[in-house]
Protein backbone atom coordinates (compact mmCIF):
# COMPACT_ATOMS: atom_id res chain seq x y z
CA UNK A 1 0.00 0.00 0.00
CA UNK A 2 1.76 3.37 -0.55
CA UNK A 3 0.70 6.75 0.74
CA UNK A 4 -1.07 8.41 -2.42
CA UNK A 5 -3.31 5.54 -2.76
CA UNK A 6 -7.35 6.36 -2.41
CA UNK A 7 -7.30 3.18 -0.28
CA UNK A 8 -5.47 4.73 2.65
CA UNK A 9 -6.78 5.08 6.12
CA UNK A 10 -5.58 6.86 8.51
CA UNK A 11 -5.52 5.76 11.62
CA UNK A 12 -8.14 7.01 14.28
CA UNK A 13 -6.08 9.36 16.66
CA UNK A 14 -4.71 11.76 13.49
CA UNK A 15 -8.73 11.22 12.34
CA UNK A 16 -10.10 11.94 15.29
CA UNK A 17 -8.04 14.73 16.37
CA UNK A 18 -8.66 19.11 15.44
CA UNK A 19 -6.10 20.75 13.22
CA UNK A 20 -4.08 23.49 14.49
CA UNK A 21 -3.18 26.43 12.68
CA UNK A 22 -0.26 26.40 11.03
CA UNK A 23 0.59 30.00 11.71
CA UNK A 24 -0.66 32.76 14.20
CA UNK A 25 -2.87 35.24 12.49
CA UNK A 26 -1.10 38.46 12.27
CA UNK A 27 -2.87 41.61 13.57
CA UNK A 28 -3.20 43.18 10.31
CA UNK A 29 -5.17 40.39 8.70
CA UNK A 30 -7.61 40.23 11.79
CA UNK A 31 -8.26 44.16 11.65
CA UNK A 32 -9.01 43.20 7.91
CA UNK A 33 -11.52 40.35 8.55
CA UNK A 34 -12.95 42.37 11.15
CA UNK A 35 -13.60 45.48 8.73
CA UNK A 36 -17.07 43.70 7.71
CA UNK A 37 -18.17 43.11 11.16
CA UNK A 38 -19.42 46.36 11.75
CA UNK A 39 -23.18 46.78 12.94
CA UNK A 40 -25.15 48.97 10.52
CA UNK A 41 -27.96 50.99 11.68
CA UNK A 42 -31.68 49.80 10.53
CA UNK A 43 -33.63 52.14 7.89
CA UNK A 44 -36.38 53.95 10.30
CA UNK A 45 -39.52 55.32 8.83
CA UNK A 46 -42.93 57.11 10.34
CA UNK A 47 -46.14 55.01 10.48
CA UNK A 48 -48.55 56.54 7.90
CA UNK A 49 -51.43 56.75 10.67
CA UNK A 50 -50.19 57.06 14.10
CA UNK A 51 -46.52 58.78 13.09
CA UNK A 52 -44.52 56.14 15.03
CA UNK A 53 -41.20 55.28 14.43
CA UNK A 54 -41.33 51.82 12.69
CA UNK A 55 -38.76 49.47 10.57
CA UNK A 56 -39.36 49.48 6.89
CA UNK A 57 -41.08 46.88 5.16
CA UNK A 58 -42.68 46.12 8.70
CA UNK A 59 -46.44 46.55 10.49
CA UNK A 60 -46.44 49.30 12.77
CA UNK A 61 -46.30 47.21 16.33
CA UNK A 62 -48.21 50.73 17.79
CA UNK A 63 -51.44 50.54 15.87
CA UNK A 64 -50.74 47.51 13.44
CA UNK A 65 -51.54 48.78 10.37
CA UNK A 66 -49.45 48.31 7.03
CA UNK A 67 -49.41 51.03 4.62
CA UNK A 68 -52.63 52.28 6.17
CA UNK A 69 -54.22 48.75 5.98
CA UNK A 70 -55.45 47.14 9.29
CA UNK A 71 -52.73 43.72 9.21
CA UNK A 72 -52.08 43.19 12.83
CA UNK A 73 -54.86 42.92 16.27
CA UNK A 74 -53.02 45.28 18.44
CA UNK A 75 -53.67 46.79 22.10
CA UNK A 76 -57.12 46.07 23.83
CA UNK A 77 -59.08 44.37 21.74
CA UNK A 78 -55.72 41.12 21.19
CA UNK A 79 -56.01 40.89 25.14
CA UNK A 80 -59.67 40.14 24.69
CA UNK A 81 -58.64 37.78 21.74
CA UNK A 82 -55.82 35.92 23.72
CA UNK A 83 -58.20 35.91 26.64
CA UNK A 84 -60.95 34.05 24.08
CA UNK A 85 -58.64 31.49 22.85
CA UNK A 86 -57.16 30.58 26.34
CA UNK A 87 -60.84 30.11 27.76
CA UNK A 88 -62.42 28.22 24.50
CA UNK A 89 -58.43 25.51 24.33
CA UNK A 90 -59.60 25.29 28.34
CA UNK A 91 -63.20 24.00 27.36
CA UNK A 92 -61.89 21.91 24.78
CA UNK A 93 -59.29 20.06 27.18
CA UNK A 94 -62.12 19.23 29.76
CA UNK A 95 -64.40 17.97 26.86
CA UNK A 96 -61.75 15.87 25.68
CA UNK A 97 -60.75 14.73 29.08
CA UNK A 98 -64.27 13.78 29.72
CA UNK A 99 -64.66 10.83 27.25
CA UNK A 100 -61.60 9.11 28.65
CA UNK A 101 -62.93 9.09 32.15
ZN1 LIG B 1 -48.94 53.02 13.53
Amino acid sequence: MTLFSSRVTLPALIKNSMSVPARKKSSSSVRRRRSHNALIATNVSSCAKCKEPIKSHHACSNCGTYKGRATLVVGKSAEQLIKKSATKSKTKTNKEETPKS
